[in-house]
């Protein structure tokens, strides 16, 4: 599947003089399979912050590691992230 976004440079409000970068999914992106779109749907899976998928790889008491994945969980199928204007 194709994973497509856009990414926006924005300030940090947190930290003068600095930028965060939201990576965001386009909202007609094609799931490859229904079993990985419910999954997201029910889910959080795009990391705004990476611009990737991710799946939780561990749970802490007060945050949560994510790994980003290339591949879908349930079909396999490759997933193409890329980069688009908008
Ligand atoms: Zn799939």
């Amino acid at each position: 599947m194709d994973a497509h976004y856009t990414k926006t440079t924005r300030p940090d409000p947190s930290s003068e003089g600095k930028t965060y970068s939201d990576h965001t999914l386009l909202k007609n992106t094609i799931h490859c399979c229904d079993q990985f779109k419910e999954f997201c749907k029910k889910f959080p899976s795009w990391s705004y912050e990476l611009g990737r998928f991710t799946i939780i790889d561990s749970i802490t008491y007060d945050s949560n590691t994510q790994t980003q994945i290339n591949y879908c969980p349930f079909c396999g199928q490759k997933i193409k992230y890329k980069q688009v204007k908008s």
